[in-house]
């Protein structure tokens, strides 16, 4: 992220889109006119693009294109060598061959690995042939949407009326499973609002970038997280204040799972009929979800038991511990005494052991005693230093001023 001059620039943003509005229509009518004279022919050389289709190898691609079976290893020497590419991707990967006329032989090849590289291979005088690597920039854009939660909505149903793309929702949601119960927390009415980047290759987007900021009107309180670096180079996410947004567990292991039964140290059990503790919270899930590692720790147990059915307990620090309960089946390779990560895998949904149908049922367990996931006050990952925390003040109040003015104009963005 730039400095201010740059976010308060808004007369530039506003030319910038009229510009790139008048690009978008010349490219439309350039393209259009390249159909009727076909073959996308421009002044002085004749260009052809394939893409990579399945079962195509880059031997077979150029050999179809003419090229002798000595130009085919010498272009496959000099891309293994210089541009690490051994192997093309189907329905990924393009290449361009480009002549100096239609029945030339090829003087050049471009390939495509993805929107930000490109590849050119190129024949001297001599009929050697050089490798170059582009690194195409991408033209990243701020980006403010805002939403609000209606009757009988999810979060993600609101945030994708708000145009919020879904792999940002997903990560929206993962940030604030680590602060919000989104069950209990969620209610009509309530406003969100997300900072993100899209990332653009010629005016088109490619991708979505980093998430900025996080603002949510929860039950018990106005969420916000900024993601911010600090100066020994890591990237985390901070509350207003600057401590740690990212809790060492998360209280809501699966994405979007519905809580179908809360902690409580008395109800009656839907198998054994009578009453007794809940130690933990139960997720409804498809048998097969992967179940994401609550916080990063060391596997203490895997086993199965009648109540419990297959189960893993992490112990993540000397205070705390998770259960993950009713697995259909452990991950590949995680046995007891596996270092995992946060968020790593370590099972899949089921319905083992005394349960009425698939669903997690999760634990945390704070110096031996269970305690209520959805409101046990969890350590932050990190906090900041004091002379970081300055800065990520200063930084704050200078996005927070921007995204004031995104908001006011939903059709604007940063340009980065
Ligand atoms: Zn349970």
């Amino acid at each position: 992220m730039k400095k201010a001059k740059n976010i308060m620039n808004i007369n530039n943003i506003a030319r910038t889109i009229v510009a790139l509005a008048i690009i978008l229509v010349v490219v439309a009518v350039a393209l259009v006119f390249s159909r009727h004279v076909g073959g996308g022919a421009s002044d002085d050389e004749y260009r052809s693009i394939v893409v990579v289709a399945s079962g195509d190898t880059l031997s077979k691609l150029l050999t179809e294109q003419g090229l002798s079976n000595a130009q085919v290893l010498d272009i496959a020497k000099v891309l293994k060598a210089e541009a690490d590419i051994t192997s093309l991707r189907a329905d990924s990967d393009k290449i361009e061959f480009v002549r100096s006329d239609e029945g030339a032989p090829v003087s050049k090849i471009v390939i495509v690995p993805s929107p930000w590289r490109q590849i050119e291979v190129t024949c001297n005088a001599d009929g050697q042939w050089q490798c170059e690597t582009i690194d195409i920039k991408p033209d990243t854009r701020v980006i403010y949407r805002e939403g609000e939660i209606l009757d009988g909505d999810s979060f993600y149903l609101a945030g994708a009326r708000a145009g919020i793309p879904d792999g940002i929702l997903a990560e929206v949601y993962d940030l604030l499973a680590f602060e919000m119960d989104f069950e209990r927390d969620v209610r009509a009415g309530q406003k969100f609002s997300v900072v993100y980047e899209e990332n653009f290759a010629n005016g088109e987007k490619v991708d979505n970038g980093r998430i900025l900021a996080v603002q949510f009107e929860a039950l018990r309180g106005n969420v916000k997280m900024y993601r911010f670096k600090t100066s020994d180079g890591k990237t985390g996410y901070y509350d207003e204040n600057g401590n740690g947004a990212i809790k060492s567990l998360k209280r809501t292991p699966i994405n979007n799972a519905r809580v179908t039964s809360s902690f409580s140290t008395s109800r009656k059990h839907p198998v054994l009929g009578y009453t007794r503790a809940h130690k933990g919270v139960d997720f409804r899930a498809s048998t097969g979800t992967p179940i994401p590692a609550a916080g990063a720790g060391r596997v203490v147990a895997r086993g199965y038991n009648n109540g419990h059915g297959n189960y893993i307990k992490i112990r993540h620090n000397a205070s705390y511990e998770t259960l993950y309960a009713h697995m259909s089946r452990f991950a590949k390779g995680v046995v007891v005494g596996t270092t995992v990560k946060q968020g790593q895998t370590i099972g899949y949904v089921g319905s083992t052991g005394l349960s009425t149908g698939p669903h997690l049922h999760y634990e945390i367990i704070k110096d031996g005693k269970h305690v209520n996931p959805m409101t046990v006050k969890l350590p932050a990952i990190s906090n900041l230093a004091k002379k970081d925390k300055e800065r990520f003040l200063e930084y704050r109040k200078v996005l927070d001023e921007g995204v004031g003015h995104l908001s006011k104009h939903p059709e604007w963005f940063i340009q980065l």
